[in-house]
């Protein structure tokens, strides 16, 4: 057993016998008496998940409305270091893989997850292969923000149904290349964070949906070149998805708008809540593209978000009448 795991608490093996008997976390409440802080970011969502590169410092704590002074900790890998009453300096291990932490409010019994995934570090990538899985190579001289990933997460049989988020998993995000386990995938927190908070505009506008169905979210350089796709996709970078809102199971985008036709209106429909997230303060969320896409023989209507910093938005395969409504958010 690797040294780090036997350092595993009593309150963590009794946090994650919980944890295991709730199929994918699916019946942890999502409403709890405080927040989690990861690098000075809260998110209201739970779990969460933390990407780092083997030995990597983490900051993690409650954010600052929590009263309570209890809180507890426990970690199934690395080193934690407490600094203050509600914040600990989590130092990973070396070895790639999963590690989980779970924060406890020892007066009310509330808990958050973190899910931690030690990744593979980009400089072990030799000649377009990183430990078997076949990358390909990313351009060397590429603009501002198309730097190469810092890692990949290596996604295996039986980490793959981890949940980066409340709504989403690790497997929604693996690229669709054949090929054996592991796998690799860059995926930038900020995407989650634009998917979850794209749920939540939804339900302000009274679209109860239980997630995406996405279509296409990490395309390695291999992948995306077979594809003959563009050659600095965001998707290359772990920062965009291909989304429709699939509810009824049947593979393509609903009938949002209930205009009795799934078309690009469905598509737009969902663009628009996209651009209403956008002028929100964001909270550290980057700011990012979005693309309306028409069905065509191939494919029905689906949106691309990304979260590459720069607003970026773009139509494809829709009549000029229909495009004229986007000028506005073009400019
Ligand atoms: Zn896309």
């Amino acid at each position: 057993m690797p040294h780090g795991r036997t350092q595993i608490t009593g309150f963590l093996l009794f946090a994650l016998a919980i944890f295991a008997s709730s199929a994918l976390f699916a019946d942890l409440p999502t409403e709890t008496d405080f927040l989690v802080e990861v690098n000075g970011v809260v998110e209201p969502y739970s779990p969460r998940a933390v990407f780092v590169l083997p030995g990597e410092s983490v900051r993690v704590g409650v954010d600052a409305e929590t009263e309570s002074t209890s809180m507890e900790v426990g970690i199934s890998g690395g080193s934690l270091k407490q600094v203050s009453e509600r914040k600990w300096i989590w130092e990973a291990p070396e070895e790639i893989g999963s590690y989980q932490a779970v924060l406890r409010n020892a007066e009310s019994g509330d808990m958050q997850v973190l899910n931690l995934f030690v990744m593979r570090p980009f400089k072990e990538i030799k000649k377009g292969i990183l430990n078997g899985f076949r990358l390909g190579k990313y351009p060397k001289r590429a603009p501002a923000g198309y730097e190469p990933p810092r890692g990949f997460i290596e996604v295996t049989e039986e980490n793959e149904d981890t949940h980066v988020s409340a709504h989403f998993q690790l497997k929604q995000f693996v690229c669709r290349q054949k090929s054996g386990y592991p796998k690799y995938v860059p995926l930038n927190e900020s995407l989650v964070s634009k998917l979850e908070r794209l749920l939540d505009k939804a339900r302000e506008n009274g679209f109860y949906w239980s997630g995406f169905r996405i279509l296409s979210a990490f395309r390695s350089p291999y992948h995306n070149g077979s594809q003959r796709r563009a050659r600095l996709s965001r998707h290359m970078y772990g920062d965009a998805a291909d989304i429709t809102v699939d509810e009824n199971g049947d593979g393509r985008m609903d009938d949002l708008n209930k205009d009795g036709k799934v078309d690009v209106q469905d598509s737009v429909l969902l663009h628009d809540m996209v651009y209403a997230l956008e002028r929100e303060d964001l909270n550290g969320v980057r700011l990012g593209g979005v693309g309306v896409y028409a069905h065509t023989r191939h494919h029905g209507p689906f949106v691309h978000v990304d979260a590459r910093g720069t607003k970026a938005v773009w139509v494809k395969g829709i009549r000029r009448r229909v495009a004229s409504r986007f000028s506005s958010s073009m400019q």
